[in-house]
């Protein structure tokens, strides 16, 4: 989630560290690192799970704008995150090929638990975000403990916001993606999403990812806005190159997921970019198959 502009020393300074890091990783680690290649002769054109979406519709036009980009960029299956216990944003559109996560509020009262437990037994939720930097809580504060075990017994994964916030009174500290490797340890019947790949701290990410077999990445939002105005070397620099190092650093084409954090980029935009960054064999994995093994309840829904 990212604001043009203030953040430009920090990548240049990640980019230029992520070369020795990936050296020695990869001399580490061997060479075999794909083992779902294949050689087939595919299309450009294939059907996408946005894995990072947004449904807060304020007007008609926003719904119908919504149904446009689904359209063009063929989109067949979505994640959406709402926010305040699942009291804001929220809207079932299972029908079209998209799940709602329920977002905890900053407040978690039992109440709110029961509506989550309820939720997702009845499918009207299918995930869970959790809104680090945002809420001032470390993902590790017991305040989320009733939501890991929700998780766990309901069979769904956990979403973390990691990284900027878009709010100037988010607190960044809580939203570093490093504090995911903890949680992924002690709660490793739970699959656990980092969102935005903790950009700017991608580093950290990939490792956590890496390291742990129930931690994967979604890619959304390292550019926010209209990217057809934007130059090439601007999306080339924050967004395509990024998200390359972080594919070749998990050495899992299974971790990464493709996501817009739609409305904040346009979605087909957003895939020509994230395209560019992961090779050609790896597509189906990346904007299509990963999301429905992290989010099984997607399979019941998409629309292909
Ligand atoms: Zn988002």
């Amino acid at each position: 989630m990212m604001p043009t502009g203030k953040f430009l020393i920090l990548v240049l300074l990640i980019s230029a560290s992520s070369v020795a890091c990936s050296r020695l990783h990869l001399k580490k680690n061997g060479s075999d690192a794909y083992p779902e290649k294949s050689s087939s002769i595919q299309s450009d054109s294939i059907p996408v799970i946005d894995a990072h979406i947004h449904t807060g519709f304020e007007t008609p036009k926003d719904r119908a704008e919504f149904f446009n980009q689904i359209k063009s960029a063929r989109v067949v299956g979505a994640v959406a995150h709402t926010g305040d216990n699942g009291r804001r944003d929220y809207d079932d559109l299972r029908s079209k090929g998209v799940i709602h996560c329920f977002g905890v509020g900053s407040t978690f009262t039992r109440t709110d638990q029961d509506t989550l437990d309820q939720g997702l037994k009845s499918g009207k939720f299918s995930c869970i975000k959790i809104y680090l930097g945002y809420i001032h809580r470390y993902a590790t504060d017991p305040f989320y403990k009733p939501a890991y075990r929700l998780a766990e017994k309901h069979g769904v994964p956990v979403v973390f916001h990691t990284g900027d916030t878009i709010d100037r009174d988010g607190k960044v500290k809580f939203a570093d993606p490093l504090t995911i490797d903890e949680i992924a340890v002690d709660h490793r019947k739970v699959n656990f999403v980092i969102a935005h790949c903790g950009n700017p701290w991608i580093e950290s990410a990939a490792e956590v990812a890496y390291k742990n077999p129930n931690v994967y990445l979604d890619g959304s939002a390292f550019l926010i806005g209209d990217l057809s105005k934007m130059p090439a070397d601007k999306i080339e620099d924050y967004v395509v190159k990024p998200l390359r190092w972080i594919f070749g650093y998990v050495e899992d084409p299974t971790k990464l997921m493709f996501g817009s954090d739609w409305p904040l980029a346009p979605i087909d935009q957003y895939v020509e970019a994230f395209k560019k960054a992961i090779p050609r064999e790896h597509w189906n994995a990346v904007f299509h198959d990963n999301a429905l093994r992290v989010f099984p309840r997607l399979r019941k829904v998409t629309t292909q």
